[in-house]
């Protein structure tokens, strides 16, 4: 069995169905004991300071832990790929290519898929039958979200978590499974929480640490997770691999991403929605149609190295629970 370094949500279930463990590199980095040291390594090699913390992280992370094989992303997730995927080339990793069609073109999909399945020497069947090992387990992570937004029975933290996860289901599928069971049993148990304000988080997982726990801290709680949502794939489970990832919408253009989003919107009755960016990230720029295109008020954030949130982002966050407090508060009828 061999590790697969990811860099971002691909179909997983070429690489388990072809025995090799993936793991999700920005999870890995994301959870060192010391983030920051590893931007810092990749800083001391050469990355430039306006490079970002993820790609940096990344790039130090697959070094350090001796990534051997790495699936590249080449359309649909990040524009600094093509460069970090020419640095980790030359430090002697494999790169395995993919790419996301920018119109969910199903042929184009369907001929990516096949030369990853063949690169894997993997074929259909063995990959539909590791597809189909996997829908109880993302069952179960999207059941964990709705004793977020329905039951109040677990924080923002817990639900980025566990969703964050199906990217690699923490590189052991199975024993991913059972902690989630003994998770959701004991969540279950726990008293409902009321929380006065329903936040949306939109973006990239955040590089930020403490972002969940601080908006708890103010009354608020965010009860939907967009990109970590889309990566459990619950959407789609009912249909073929190349439909799966067709309907998967983080890839491809924003404006199927802000469909999701508004529906989520109506269907979680969100007061907000924080949109995170991460500094030096193309997707900075998708902030303004995000703020045009989702039903509700947003508040952007930013972050850039892993540290606890700074003091211009919790001003910006207590100001903005505060006004969709004062907005709740004058829309209840009397
Ligand atoms: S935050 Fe943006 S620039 Fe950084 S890795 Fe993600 S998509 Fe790429």
């Amino acid at each position: 069995m061999a590790e697969v370094g990811l860099t971002t949500t691909i179909p997983v279930e070429v690489i388990l169905a072809a025995g090799d463990v993936p793991v999700d590199l920005n999870n890995v980095f994301i959870t060192d004991p010391d983030p920051e040291a590893l931007v810092r390594q990749a800083e001391l090699s050469g990355y430039p300071r306006n490079a970002c913390g993820w790609i940096k992280g990344i790039y130090a992370t697959a070094l350090r832990y001796g990534i051997k094989r790495v699936v590249a992303v080449t359309q649909g997730d990040c524009s600094q790929t093509h460069a970090l995927m020419e640095t980790l080339q030359a430090a002697g990793i494999e790169i395995v290519p993919f790419a996301y069609p920018y119109d969910r073109d199903r042929i184009l999909l369907e001929q990516q898929m096949l030369r990853f399945i063949d690169r894997f020497g993997v074929d259909w069947v063995q990959v539909e039958k590791a597809r189909a090992a996997l829908k109880p387990v993302r069952e179960l992570v999207s059941e964990i979200d709705k004793l977020t937004w329905q039951e109040g029975k677990t924080t923002g933290a817990e639900n980025h978590y566990w969703q964050v996860c199906c990217s690699d289901f923490n590189r052991d599928a199975g024993a991913f499974f059972k902690e989630a069971q003994e998770f959701y049993q004991q969540a279950q148990s726990r008293p409902a929480r009321k929380e006065t304000i329903r936040l949306g988080y939109t973006g990239v997982p955040p590089i930020i640490t403490d972002l969940y726990e601080f908006i708890e801290s103010l009354g608020g709680r965010v009860v939907y997770n967009e990109v970590q949502r889309q990566f459990t794939m619950i959407d789609a489970l009912e249909d073929d691999l190349v439909t799966q990832y067709q309907r998967y919408t983080y890839p491809y253009d924003i404006f199927g991403r802000i469909e999701d989003i508004n529906r989520q919107v109506a269907q979680r009755r969100l007061d907000g929605v924080i949109h995170y960016t991460q500094t030096f990230c193309f997707r900075e720029i998708e902030d303004l149609l995000i703020k045009q295109g989702v039903n509700c008020p947003v508040l952007t954030i930013q972050g850039e190295r892993p540290a606890p949130l700074d003091a211009r982002n919790k001003l910006r966050i207590e100001a903005f629970i505060e006004t969709l407090c004062f907005r709740a508060l004058s829309n209840k009828p009397r």
